[in-house]
């Protein structure tokens, strides 16, 4: 299979272009879900190397070399010879990642399953994430987004990349209403807020209700950009109702958001925070 889908790109991939076009792509992202993260991995990886346009374009030299997994500024992080993946594999990379790239633009790393990361290896990563040469860059599949440590997890974009039959479980009802009122008039939002605060969510269901809302949100992009209909209705009314753009922006905000769950935050200070930030930013 290529690695550049001449059909269809999945709403990750399309996420994923359309950040690259806008120069946003994350130096840092957490793919999760069930399915091929691998090739997704890969894909984003051309997308930080590539030196056409769309990114990734499929066509240029570095994306030829990613196709034929030769491109030797893109790590794959694995160690066969152990269970988890020792913390001297991850101690050299570090010390690999102050070296500067043979020939692209980034050095990449792929952790392909990054399950296998012992507490030990993600603290030593953390520092190179956070701190580390601007050229890095970093992504981390995993099934669950909480099977690492939640100090990693903040500090990378998380982005749901499984089977679309999965992202398909039907979103709960808060996040629905989230999106309907991003459709709405000014207020809807606050008024959207009250309501939700009124159901007293627990963190875990203000982390649901975000997940959900975003994902419509990227299906309701990934219909704008394929110009195909969303079969969400939801995800469709936004793909007709709000641009490329603003949908864009809905992402990365609740994406912070949702990132933000993973601190001991206070559920009601959440929803009003992102309540005014929505408002403020339509
Ligand atoms: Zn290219």
């Amino acid at each position: 299979m290529s690695l550049f889908p001449q059909a269809q790109l999945n709403a990750a991939q399309q996420w994923i272009v359309h950040s690259a076009h806008g120069g946003t792509l994350p130096h840092s992202l957490l793919l999760w879900g069930q399915g091929d993260l691998r090739t997704i991995a890969q894909f984003a990886a051309a997308a930080y190397q590539c030196e056409g346009t769309p990114r990734p374009c499929g066509k240029c030299n570095p994306c030829q070399k990613m196709e034929n997994g030769i491109h030797p500024d893109v790590m794959v992080v694995e160690d066969s010879a152990h269970k988890m993946i020792a913390v001297d594999v991850v101690r050299q990379l570090r010390q690999s990642a102050f070296v500067m790239p043979n020939e692209g633009q980034r050095k990449v790393y792929i952790f392909p399953d990054a399950s296998l990361l012992t507490p030990q290896d993600q603290n030593v990563l953390l520092k190179l994430v956070e701190e580390g040469p601007r050229y890095c860059a970093f992504v981390f599949c995993v099934e669950n987004a909480s099977q690492v440590l939640q100090t990693l997890r903040s500090r990378c974009v998380s982005l749901y990349a499984g089977q679309d039959d999965v992202a398909q479980v039907p979103p709960c009802d808060m996040g629905v209403a989230l999106c309907q009122a991003l459709l709405g008039k000014k207020g809807a939002i606050t008024t959207w807020a009250v309501k939700a605060e009124g159901q007293k969510p627990s963190r875990q269901e203000l982390e649901q209700i975000l997940q959900d809302g975003r994902q419509l949100c990227i299906q309701a992009l990934a219909a704008v950009q394929t110009q195909r209909s969303a079969s969400n209705p939801v995800a469709q009314a936004m793909a007709q109702g709000l641009g490329a753009q603003r949908l864009s922006k809905h992402i990365h905000t609740l994406q912070l958001y949702y990132n933000q769950c993973a601190y001991n935050i206070g559920v009601s200070h959440t929803l009003g925070a992102l309540a005014i930030e929505l408002e403020e930013n339509p």
